[in-house]
C-alpha cells in the first residue's frame, strides 16, 4: 500500500494510545480528533481523576479560594475516547506495539502517546516521610490533604526548598495568616531558575512578608511524636524548628519507571525525541510509532543550539501536545518542530512572576526596566552575547518584546534604552547562578547535552 493509503487506514480506522491523562494527554487527543483522527482513542491515567488542571493547587486551592476537586481542566471538544482511568501502565512491548496495565490487560497500539509527566520527589527518609503532617504537592489529592490541613490553623508550616513550588506554598501560608519557615539549601529562593541578583529579590520579598526564611542550610532530618505526628524539623546549623505541618518541595522525578527494560530511551532524566516529538530508543534511533510530551519530554530546540530542555512548563505541554497529535498523523514531510520557546509564571506575596526564554542558561544580567529594589523589574539574561532569557517582576507587558529578542536572538546587552532603566541596571551583572552540581531545589528547565555553558562539563587533556 502507498503511504498516503497507509496514513488514510490510520485515521479511518488506526488505534492510538494515550499514556498519562493529564494535561498533555488531554489536549493531544483533543487535537487528533480535531484533525479528523476517527479510530480508537484509549486514554490511561494512573490517578482515578479526569483530566486537572495543577498550578491552581499551590494557588487558588491553598488559598481556600477553590477546592481540589473543581479543577478540572476544561475540555476543547468532546473526545469519542476510552477512559482507562485509576490504573498505572506498567510496561511497554515496543516490537509487539503493546502498552501493558497493572491490572493484567494489554492495550494495542499503531501509535503511542507518552505523557507520563513527573511526581514530587519525597522526603528521602522513608520513616520520616511517613509521619503524619509531612506533605508534597504534586497531585489532586495532594493539594486537598495539605489545604485541609492548612484550614486546621497549624502552628506553623515547614517549607523544605524554595524554588517556586515551594515559595508558592509560603506566600500562601502568609496570606493565610500562618506562620511559615522556609528552608533552602542554595543561597536565596528562586536561584536555580533565577540566579543569585533575582533570588536575593524573591528572598526580599519571602521575608518582607513575615517569612522565616533560611538559606544555605539544609534540613537533615524530622521529628515525630509518640503519636506519630511531625513535631520538628532539624537543620544542617544545628538549629531546630518547632512545626507541626512540613511541606517537601524539592522538585521532581520523572514517570519513566514503568518503560524500563522497553528499550526506548527513557531514564531519570525524561525521554528523549526529536524536534517533531518521536522518541528515541535506546540506541539512539529514532522510533516512527511512539510519540512523547509534556514534562517528561526531553527534546533539542533551535532557538538553544539543540541542546535538549526539559521544561517543566504548562505551556509546554499544551504546545508539545499539539505538535505531537499533528506529528502522528503527517507523513514525514508533514511533520512540524516543537518550537516553543519557554514561557512560565508565577504568583506569590502579591507579585506575578513571569519568564520567557531560559534564564537559567544566561551568564549574565541587565535590569532593563525597573528596579531590583521596587521589586517591580525586568532582568534580561545574557549568553554569550545574545539574549536568552528574560524575568518580569509585575513587569508582564513588556515580555512579548523580549521573547521576539530571544526569537531573533539580538545582541546582549541590550544596546536600546529604555524608558525607565535605572542607574543600578545599565551594566550587565554575574547572574550568579549556584554550580549546577550542588542541587538546591528542582528547576523548571533541565538542560542537558552538550554545551559550552554546561558547567558540569570538565575537559581531560589529551595524553
Ligand atoms: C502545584 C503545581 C503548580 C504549578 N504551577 C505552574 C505554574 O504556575 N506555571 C507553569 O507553567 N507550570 C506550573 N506547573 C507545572 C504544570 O502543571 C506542568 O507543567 C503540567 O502539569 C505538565 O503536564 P503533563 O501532562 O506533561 O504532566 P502531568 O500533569 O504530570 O501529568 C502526567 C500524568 O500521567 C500520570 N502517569 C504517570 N505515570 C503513569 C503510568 N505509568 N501510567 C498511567 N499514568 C501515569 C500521572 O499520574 C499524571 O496524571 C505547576 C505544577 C504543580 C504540581
Amino acid at each position: 500500500m502507498n503511504a498516503d493509503g497507509w496514513l488514510e487506514r490510520l485515521r479511518r480506522e488506526g488505534r492510538i494510545v494515550v499514556v498519562g491523562a493529564s494535561l498533555a494527554g488531554l489536549r493531544a487527543a483533543e487535537t487528533l480528533r480535531d484533525k479528523g483522527f476517527a479510530g480508537s482513542l484509549t486514554m490511561i491515567g494512573d490517578e482515578p481523576y479526569e483530566p486537572y488542571d495543577r498550578p491552581p493547587l499551590s494557588k487558588q486551592v491553598l488559598l481556600g479560594m477553590s477546592t481540589a476537586d473543581r479543577t478540572a481542566l476544561p475540555r476543547r471538544r468532546a473526545l469519542d475516547a476510552t477512559w482507562r482511568l485509576g490504573v498505572p501502565a506498567t510496561g511497554l512491548d515496543m516490537a509487539a506495539k503493546r502498552v501493558r496495565l497493572a491490572d493484567g490487560d494489554e492495550v494495542p497500539y499503531d501509535r503511542l502517546l507518552i505523557a507520563t509527566g513527573v511526581r514530587a520527589r519525597p522526603w528521602p527518609r522513608e520513616a520520616e516521610a511517613e509521619l503524619d503532617g509531612v506533605f508534597v504537592l504534586r497531585t489532586r489529592d495532594d493539594g486537598a490533604a495539605l489545604a485541609r490541613r492548612l484550614a486546621e490553623g497549624p502552628k506553623r508550616v515547614f517549607v523544605i526548598g524554595a524554588g517556586f513550588t515551594g515559595s508558592e506554598i509560603a506566600s500562601a501560608c502568609r496570606e493565610r495568616g500562618v506562620a511559615v519557615t522556609v528552608a533552602e539549601r542554595g543561597a536565596a529562593p528562586l536561584v536555580g531558575a533565577l540566579g543569585g541578583v533575582v533570588g536575593a529579590v524573591a528572598g526580599d520579598l519571602q521575608r518582607k512578608h513575615g517569612v522565616d526564611l533560611r538559606c544555605g542550610v539544609m534540613v537533615t532530618s524530622l521529628e515525630g511524636d509518640a503519636s506519630g505526628r511531625v513535631r520538628a524539623a532539624h537543620l544542617s546549623d544545628g538549629s531546630t524548628v518547632e512545626t507541626d505541618v512540613v511541606v517537601v518541595s524539592l522538585g521532581a522525578t520523572r514517570n519513566t519507571e514503568w518503560l524500563a527494560g522497553s528499550g526506548l530511551g527513557a531514564g531519570p532524566r525524561g525521554i528523549a525525541c526529536d524536534a517533531g516529538c518521536r522518541a528515541f530508543d535506546v540506541r539512539g534511533i529514532v522510533t516512527d510509532d511512539i510519540f512523547v510530551a509534556g514534562d517528561v519530554a526531553r527534546s533539542p530546540h533551535a532557538l538553544f543550539g539543540y541542546q535538549f530542555l526539559s521544561l517543566e512548563h504548562w505551556g509546554n505541554a499544551v504546545s508539545q501536545a499539539r505538535t505531537a497529535a499533528h506529528n502522528m498523523l503527517s507523513e514525514s514531510t508533514d511533520r512540524i518542530p516543537h518550537m516553543w520557546v519557554p514561557a512560565f509564571w508565577s504568583s506569590q506575596f502579591g507579585v506575578n512572576i513571569k519568564s520567557v526564554g531560559v534564564p537559567s542558561l544566561g551568564t549574565e544580567i541587565v535590569i532593563s526596566q525597573g528596579t531590583l529594589d521596587d521589586h517591580r523589574f525586568i532582568g534580561v539574561y545574557g549568553y554569550q552575547g545574545r539574549v536568552i532569557g528574560a524575568v518580569a517582576f509585575d513587569h508582564a507587558r513588556w515580555l512579548p518584546f523580549y521573547q521576539e529578542q530571544i526569537e531573533t536572538t539580538a545582541p546582549f546587552p541590550p544596546p536600546f534604552p529604555t524608558v525607565d532603566r535605572r542607574s543600578d541596571g545599565q551594566r550587565p551583572m554575574d547572574a550568579d547562578f549556584p554550580d549546577p552540581s550542588i542541587p538546591t531545589h528542582g528547576p523548571t528547565v533541565t538542560l542537558s547535552g552538550y554545551s559550552p555553558a554546561d558547567r558540569r562539563m570538565t575537559f581531560t587533556p589529551a595524553h
